[in-house]
């Protein structure tokens, strides 16, 4: 495979970008990623014009794909040419508001921002801000954006930053404990009760091999931070608008967070976060309340249109029936492909999202991060990855994040991709 131009540009790129990239996971390519030139319903091409499957789709935002529907392609596009932004409300914000809180029961109200980082942050920060309580609790193995309060590792009695540049005393806040673990759980709330704001958790957890919650464990957070004067918060920035449809994962899971962090698909493919919930808490951001939140771009018009226009569409034609049977018939296919691998692979994933996971001592099915920790990572990356590119597919750069299905997907991508797999393992 010729890749010339992407290693030039690579060459290029480290010498004014740190890394060569603008974002940490896009490095994990090896020995350089390939620069992408444009996208193609559901493929991509490479600045040396090979073309790839792709199930990365901008890791997430692009239900659609990447050939954005007429109606769509206008709406953005006529948002646009009214002059990019205002510094003043305007009525698409509004609109989008009222989609959303008409489609997912537990937000009345909602805020926009930029990103789902900015969202995870505004959401601890109104949590702490309406309990008056400093910790929250959150999953190992979760991911929640590059923010101070979520870049934490180790155990709820020794949490650490899991970056430089975070002092240790941030993160005695913050208490990950495993998922799907009960009394991991129980304990932190015997000994911190008191003092924590919120549980923090994705639904599904989706950057970590995607691991799914063992029944009843969503109740359980929900009854136990009821119980304590806590509220639960679902980072839905993976699964919102994705998995169960327009309801999100908690309509599929049939929970009621107080709070719900957004992103990716909420803003159509443009930069986005949200968050939303209860009004009473909800209100209690700036102006309306004394937590301060504030953003010059935060719904941003531009981005607010290609939400809108995105879930319009996907609310009035068959988006998800689509995504959701690709979804099964590539995971079927994936389990029968690596049926005689068993039991060093699992597949895991629900609707549009999928992984195959190696792990290491067939452990099956992940339930917590320790599990996947148990994946052959190297494996993964060394050979694997670039098996599949040589066969024009495009996965997520790394062992632990998911990949996703389009509307721009077809039964020939499917297909190829099966046989993509078959072949590279
Ligand atoms: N929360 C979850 C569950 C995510 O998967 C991500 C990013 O992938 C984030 C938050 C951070 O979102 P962003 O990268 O838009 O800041």
């Amino acid at each position: 495979m010729n890749d010339d131009h992407s290693r030039e540009l690579y060459d290029r790129a480290l010498s004014v970008l740190p890394g060569g990239v603008n974002s940490a996971v896009r490095a994990a390519i090896e020995p350089y990623p390939f620069f992408v030139r444009k996208g193609d319903g559901g493929h991509i091409i490479d600045a040396d014009g090979n073309r790839y499957v792709d199930w990365v789709m901008g890791l997430g935002p692009l239900l659609l794909g990447h050939d954005l529907p007429e109606s769509v392609r206008a709406g953005i596009q006529q948002k646009a040419s009214e002059g990019p932004m205002y510094g003043a409300p305007a009525e698409v914000e509004v609109d989008l508001a009222e989609f959303v809180v008409r489609h997912v029961p537990s937000v009345e109200k909602i805020r926009f921002v930029n990103s789902g980082t900015e969202a995870t942050t505004s959401a601890v920060r109104l949590a702490r801000g309406y309990t008056g309580r400093n910790k929250i609790v959150v999953m190992q193995g979760g991911y929640h954006g590059a923010q101070e309060s979520t870049l934490v590792e180790g155990d709820h009695e020794n949490p650490k930053p899991s970056s430089a540049g975070i002092p240790s005393s941030f993160a005695e806040h913050t208490l990950p404990v495993p998922f799907n673990d009960e009394d991991a759980v129980r304990e932190v709330f015997e000994e911190h009760g008191d003092d924590i704001a919120a549980v923090l958790t994705e639904p599904i957890l989706g950057n970590h091999g995607i691991v799914h919650p063992e029944d009843g464990y969503h109740e359980f957070l929900r009854e136990i931070t009821d119980d304590h004067g806590a509220l639960l918060i679902f980072d839905e920035v993976i699964t919102g608008f994705r998995v169960g449809g327009l309801g999100c994962a908690q309509s599929e899971f049939g929970i009621t967070p107080d709070l719900t962090t957004f992103g990716k698909i909420v803003g159509g493919g443009f930069p986005v976060g949200a968050i939303g919930g209860r009004a009473e808490i909800v209100e209690q951001f700036a102006p309306s309340g004394p937590v301060f939140q504030a953003g010059t771009f935060s719904g941003h018009p531009v981005t607010m249109a290609a939400g809108l226009e995105t879930l319009q569409f996907a609310a009035e034609n068959d988006v998800y029936d689509h995504v959701n049977e690709l979804g099964d018939r590539l995971r079927s296919g994936l389990e029968d492909v690596v049926a005689d691998q068993a039991p060093s692979y699992t597949v895991a994933g629900t609707d549009s999202m999928f992984k195959v996971i190696f792990t290491r001592e067939g452990t099956g099915v992940p339930a917590n991060a320790a599990d996947v920790k148990n994946a052959e990572t190297d494996r993964w990356r060394r050979i694997f990855w670039g098996q599949m590119r040589d066969r024009d597919v495009f996965l997520s750069q790394n062992q632990f994040e998911c990949q996703f299905v389009s509307y721009a997907h077809t039964d020939e991508d499917v297909e190829a991709t099966l046989e993509a797999y078959k072949e590279a393992l």
